[in-house]
């Protein structure tokens, strides 16, 4: 069996993985969204940098950190809640709120319970 993105014979294991809506088989390398792939003709250049492109964007999408802060802030502002509104909701100080969004303190798993009943339908 041939890695379907950088045509080397897979030895082991081989690894399906889903780019965009194609699902492909590849090699243990190429499942790591490792290497960069010599191209054979132009085409395969084009559809593999397209390739490269979108597991870019996966990548990206898997690393981001799970910033807890930055999240609270961001469902705070869908859900149209001020600091001071929501500091209010949970029953905390604007201060401590503030602090959380700028991830200057990581709230406590009780704090966080709070912020996420009322946040829930917004968190991403
Ligand atoms: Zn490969």
């Amino acid at each position: 069996m041939e890695c379907e993105i950088c045509g080397a014979e897979i030895k082991g294991r081989a690894y399906s993985i889903n780019i965009g809506t194609s699902k492909l088989k590849v090699c243990e390398a190429c499942a790591r969204y490792g290497v960069a792939v010599p191209a054979t003709t132009t085409t395969t250049a084009m559809q593999k940098k397209r390739l490269y492109e979108q597991m870019d964007l996966e990548i990206e999408e898997e690393v981001e950190p799970v910033d807890y802060g930055r999240r609270v802030k961001a469902a705070r502002e869908r859900a149209g809640l001020k600091q001071e509104e929501l500091a209010k909701m949970i029953n905390e100080k604007q201060s401590l709120l503030r602090k959380i969004e700028n991830e200057e303190v990581i709230p406590t798993e009780e704090l966080r319970m709070k912020i996420e009943r009322v946040l829930k339908p917004y968190f991403r």
